[in-house]
C-alpha cells in the first residue's frame, strides 16, 4: 500500500480548530508535492449530519456525490482544493448501521457481533478504503472528531491503535491537539492539561509522534522542550498552533515552524520544497483587500451560531480578496425584519444575501428583506431558499399571485411557486425520480451535484464565463413550471436550466443592478484563490453600489 496515514486527535476540550489544523498540513504537504486526501470520523450516533440542527453542529456540508457530511469536509475541500465524497465522513451511525445490517443478512455467520472485533474492523476498513484505486492518494490524514476521553470516541481510537501496529512505523503517524493555556494571574503557560491528554490517549494505547500546542502566543522553546520531554516525543516534535486572525494564515504560521517538514520525515515522504507561493499569493491579497471594505447583510434564522453559514462565510471572504476588498458581514436575524425597519437595518449595507434554510419562521422576514432590495435596488443575492423567497416575493408584489408561496409553507394555496415535483429526470443518477410527500424526511433531498445551462447574455452567464457548469444541490423543493410564463411576462429571466430545461436553476431580474437567485448551493465550491463566479459578481457589484462613506 503506497498510501501513508496521519491520525489527528485532539484533546483538552473541543473547538480547538483541529479541522483547520488538520487541513493546513494537507495543505502543506499538497504543496510539498504529495497527493493528499482526508476524512473524517464522527463518534456521534447519527447516520450523517444531514438531520441535525444547525445550531447544534454547525453547517451541513454537501460533496459532489450527494453525500451530506460534517463541516469540517468543506476546510479539508477549502485548504487543500480537492473534492471529496461520501468516503471522506464516517459516523458511528454510519459504522453501525453497516454492522448490523450484515449481522442481520447472516455476514458474521452465527457469531457474537461485538464493538470489538466487528464494530472496529468495520471503522478500519473505512479509514483503509481511502487507500483504495489506482488514483489512492500519498496521505490520508484522518481526523477523529471529539476529544480524547469521550466514551464514543473509545472504538476509533482502538480502530487507529490497531491500524498503527498494522501498518507500522514510518507509514502512519499520530498528532495530537492539545490546549496550552495562559494563566493571568500566575503569568505563564500551564502544560499540565496537554500532559494529561497525552497521558489519556497514551491509556488507549497510541503514543502522539507529534503535538501540536494551540495557545494565544508563540511558546518559547523551552517549553516546547518541557512538553516533548513530558509527553514522550521528540524535542523538535512539539509545535504551536497559535490563534490567528485569519485561519488562511496557519499553513504559512505551521510551515514557518517545520511542521509540513516534520512529518514528511517521520512518514518518510520524498524531501523536496514545499511551494507555497498560491498561500503567499493568497494572503497579498488579504493585504491588498484591507484597504477597503463593503457590508453585506446576511438574512438568515440561524444568525447566532456564525458556524451554521460556515461555507457561506468563507465564500464571502474569498470573494472579497478577488475584489480586492474586506467583507464585513453583518447577520440580521430575519425574524426581525418588518416592512418598517428595513432601513434601518440594512443601512449602509452594498448588498443583501438570502442564505438557505428549512421551514416556515423567518420567512416572511426574508420576503421583506427582498422586497427592499428589489425596490431599493440594492444588490441581491438568494440561495436556495433565498432564491426561492425571491420568487415568491417576486410573484406576490410584482406578478399579482397575492397567495404565492411555497408548498413547504403552506399546502392550500393556488398559488404553489414552489412546490414539490412529483417525477424529474435526475442527470445525476441517469433515472426519472419519483418523490411523495409521505416518503421519509432523510431521503427525499435532490443532493450534490447536477449540471445547469446558463442561458446566453445573462448576468449569471457573464458571471461565470462559461455555457454549463455544475454546481451542489440540498433542498426538497422545485419551481413549479406552471408559474414560469406568468413570471417571465413580468419580467423575471429563468437564465440557469437543468440541461431538459426541466427545472429552474437560476433566476435573475434584469433592469436591476444585481438581483441572481440560484436553487443550489454555490459556497460549497468556492476556494481562497478560485473565488466562486457568483460571489465574485455579487460582492463586485454590491461594491458599486455601496453607499459612500458606509
Ligand atoms: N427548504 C427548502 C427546500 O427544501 C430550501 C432548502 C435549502 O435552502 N437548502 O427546498
Amino acid at each position: 500500500m503506497k498510501t501513508k496515514f496521519l491520525f489527528v486527535t485532539g484533546g483538552v476540550l473541543s473547538s480547538l480548530g483541529k479541522g483547520i489544523a488538520a487541513a493546513s498540513l494537507g495543505a502543506l504537504l499538497k504543496a510539498r508535492g504529495s497527493s493528499v486526501t482526508m476524512q473524517k470520523l464522527d463518534p456521534y450516533i447519527n447516520v450523517d449530519p444531514g438531520t441535525m440542527n444547525p445550531f447544534q453542529h454547525g453547517e451541513v456540508f454537501v460533496t459532489g456525490d450527494g453525500a451530506e457530511t460534517d463541516l469540517d469536509l468543506g476546510h479539508y475541500e477549502r485548504f487543500i482544493d480537492i473534492s471529496l465524497s461520501r468516503k471522506n465522513n464516517a459516523t458511528s451511525g454510519r459504522i453501525y448501521h453497516t454492522v448490523i445490517t450484515k449481522e442481520r443478512r447472516g455476514d458474521y455467520l452465527g457469531s457474537t457481533v461485538q464493538v470489538i472485533p466487528h464494530v472496529t474492523d468495520e471503522i478500519k476498513r473505512t479509514v483503509l478504503s481511502l487507500a483504495e484505486g489506482d488514483d489512492a492518494p500519498d496521505v490520508a490524514i484522518v481526523e477523529v472528531g471529539g476529544t480524547v476521553g469521550d466514551i464514543e470516541g473509545m472504538p476509533f481510537l482502538e480502530a487507529l491503535r490497531q491500524l498503527r501496529s498494522e501498518l507500522g512505523r514510518g507509514n502512519c503517524l499520530s498528532i495530537h491537539l492539545t490546549l496550552v493555556p495562559y494563566l493571568k494571574a500566575a503569568g505563564e503557560y500551564k502544560t499540565k492539561p496537554t500532559q494529561h491528554s497525552v497521558k489519556e490517549l497514551l491509556s488507549t494505547g497510541i503514543q502522539a509522534d507529534i503535538i501540536l500546542c494551540r495557545c494565544e502566543q508563540p511558546l518559547p522553546p523551552e517549553l516546547k522542550k518541557k512538553i516533548a520531554h513530558f509527553c514522550n516525543v521528540d524535542e523538535d516534535a512539539v509545535f504551536t498552533s497559535v490563534d490567528v486572525p485569519n485561519v488562511y494564515g496557519i499553513p504559512l504560521a505551521f510551515h514557518a515552524e517545520g511542521l509540513d517538514e516534520k512529518v514528511a520525515a517521520m512518514l518518510r515522504l520524498p524531501a523536496g520544497e514545499a511551494d507555497l507561493s498560491g498561500w503567499k499569493r493568497l494572503m497579498a491579497g488579504f493585504a491588498e483587500a484591507s484597504g477597503s471594505s463593503v457590508q453585506i447583510a446576511i438574512v438568515g434564522k440561524y444568525v447566532e451560531l456564525k458556524e451554521a453559514y460556515k461555507s457561506l462565510h468563507e465564500a464571502l471572504v474569498h470573494a472579497g480578496v478577488a475584489n480586492r476588498t474586506q467583507v464585513v458581514l453583518r447577520y440580521v436575524n430575519s425574524g426581525d425584519v418588518t416592512p418598517d425597519n428595513c432601513g434601518e437595518l440594512f443601512r449602509g449595507c452594498g448588498g443583501i444575501l438570502v442564505p438557505g434554510g428549512f421551514g416556515y419562521r423567518g420567512v416572511e422576514g426574508k420576503i421583506e428583506a427582498i422586497r427592499y432590495a428589489r425596490e431599493q435596488k440594492i444588490p441581491f443575492f438568494g440561495i436556495c431558499l433565498g432564491m426561492q423567497c425571491a420568487v415568491i416575493e417576486f410573484a406576490r408584489h410584482v406578478a399579482g399571485l397575492p397567495l404565492a408561496n411555497s408548498e413547504e409553507f403552506s399546502s392550500s394555496t393556488p398559488h404553489k411557486v414552489i412546490y414539490l415535483m412529483k417525477a424529474w429526470y435526475d442527470f445525476r443518477k441517469h433515472a426519472t425520480e419519483v418523490r411523495s410527500e409521505s416518503s421519509n424526511k432523510g431521503g427525499t433531498l435532490r443532493l450534490g451535484a447536477y449540471p445547469c445551462v446558463l442561458r446566453e447574455g445573462s448576468k449569471a452567464a457573464a458571471a461565470y464565463g462559461a455555457a454549463e457548469v455544475s454546481e451542489r444541490h440540498r433542498h426538497r423543493y422545485e419551481f413549479n413550471n406552471a408559474f414560469r410564463e406568468v413570471l417571465e411576462r413580468h419580467g423575471m429571466v429563468f437564465s440557469g436550466l437543468s440541461p431538459d430545461g426541466g427545472l429552474v436553476e437560476i433566476m435573475e431580474l434584469p433592469g436591476h443592478p444585481w438581483f441572481v437567485g440560484c436553487q443550489f448551493h454555490p459556497e460549497f465550491q468556492s476556494r481562497p484563490l478560485r473565488a466562486h463566479p457568483l460571489f465574485r459578481a455579487f460582492i463586485a457589484a454590491s461594491r458599486e453600489h455601496a453607499p459612500a462613506g458606509a
